[in-house]
């Protein structure tokens, strides 16, 4: 399966409402930065990364692709995604510029578009190829209805609907003010009862004085995870609040590497795992973190760059991955999008790894590469 073409591409897909924002960002649209793969006998591959649609910065993607990665594809055998993914990510121009970044997030295309080829030339959904289906079905929970952005009663009807309509998990975002989002926190955990699983997300926004203030108040509310308490990279920060606090503590979503998973293990300082398979170098490293998370008996909860589009499969199929995030913005650009049915994602059925676009959003989303 000789690969032929390899061509960037950029979508930008408007959020939930005109816009979003977190403790730390504030978007109108998800980027869908990535590559379209083609092969002598006829098929093409699709992957791409996630981005908060900044078309200079999604272009440093785009021109990573085409000028770095491509001419190492030109000719090479699509099937060998391993042997592929060694000679991108040992590329030693590449290397020398970044081992994370840029280079990782358009790695990360690439190497879901492989495996996406790879199911397709073996016509069977993805989570077939990853092993087979491992859970009958895969929880679901409901990010979109807590964004900072939101005034608390918007926050809590959001909340509320996201119940009934069947999510058994919620998220809502923290790290404005601890008294602000304390209160948000239990008008939310009011209005659901206790048998929904409750998470918070700080984004990487406080230090740890103010997290350890926030927990000792937020233990009363069941807090099912706090994720990105602390600045993605400290590993002693979140070791320390670990210690400090019974609420489980979950990060992953900014790391690049297997490797910085590893200080985190080492440390104790996470309890759920958050891969993300557009920010590592793709599916491939993702399997990685899943592999090392199981052998430290510590359930993984991948961060949808993606919007679960492929997560889906990588639930369905790995023994580690215990929920996944449920983001409904960019489902419709895809021949099949990732459906939550009354709290839990429809196992896909397409073969492939659910990042074909559609004829419709290919022509309507579609920003220039340079
Ligand atoms: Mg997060």
């Amino acid at each position: 399966m000789k690969i032929t073409s390899v061509q960037p591409f950029i979508l930008h897909v408007p959020v939930t409402g005109s816009q979003i924002a977190d403790s730390t960002h504030t978007i109108t649209h998800w980027g869908v930065v990535g590559a379209q793969i083609g092969t002598e006998d006829g098929l093409t591959g699709y992957g791409f990364t996630g981005t908060h649609a900044h078309l200079p910065s999604d272009q440093l993607i785009t021109r990573c692709i085409a000028t770095c990665h491509a001419p190492l594809l030109l000719g090479e055998d699509a099937r060998d995604v391993n042997r592929l993914w060694l000679k991108l990510a040992r590329n030693p121009a590449l290397q020398w510029v970044g081992r994370a970044g840029i280079t990782t997030l358009s790695q990360a295309a690439i190497d879901i578009a492989l495996w996406d080829l790879k199911a397709k030339a073996a016509g069977v959904p993805l989570w077939k190829l990853l092993g087979g289906q491992v859970r009958e079905k895969v929880r679901a929970y409901n990010t979109d209805i807590g964004w900072l952005s939101l005034a608390d009663d918007r926050l809590v009807e959001g909340a509320r609907r996201a119940v009934a309509e069947g999510f058994t998990g919620i998220k809502i975002k923290v790290g404005s003010t601890v008294e602000r989002d304390l209160r948000r926190l239990e008008a939310v955990r009011r209005a659901i009862g206790s048998d929904v699983t409750l998470a918070i997300d700080g984004n990487g926004k406080w230090d740890l004085p103010t997290c350890l203030r926030f927990c000792r108040a937020a233990e009363a509310f069941d807090v099912y995870w706090f994720e990105e308490p602390l600045w993605y990279d400290d590993v002693q920060g979140h070791a320390e609040l670990a210690r400090a606090t019974r609420i489980p503590i979950a990060l992953g979503e900014q790391l690049y590497t297997h490797d910085a998973f590893a200080g985190f293990f080492q440390r104790g300082a996470v309890h759920w795992v958050q891969p993300d398979v557009t920010r590592l170098a793709g599916l491939s490293e993702a399997l990685r973190v899943c592999e090392a998370a199981h052998a430290h008996r510590l359930p993984v909860a991948p961060h949808a760059g993606d919007m679960s589009q492929v997560h889906v499969h990588l639930s369905y199929a790995h023994p580690a991955c215990a929920v996944l995030e449920y983001i409904p913005w960019i489902k419709d650009c895809f021949t099949e999008p990732a459906e939550v049915v009354e709290g839990h994602f429809r196992l896909p059925q397409q073969p492939g790894a659910g990042t074909t676009p559609t004829a419709a959003a290919w022509a309507s989303l579609r920003q220039p590469v340079a």
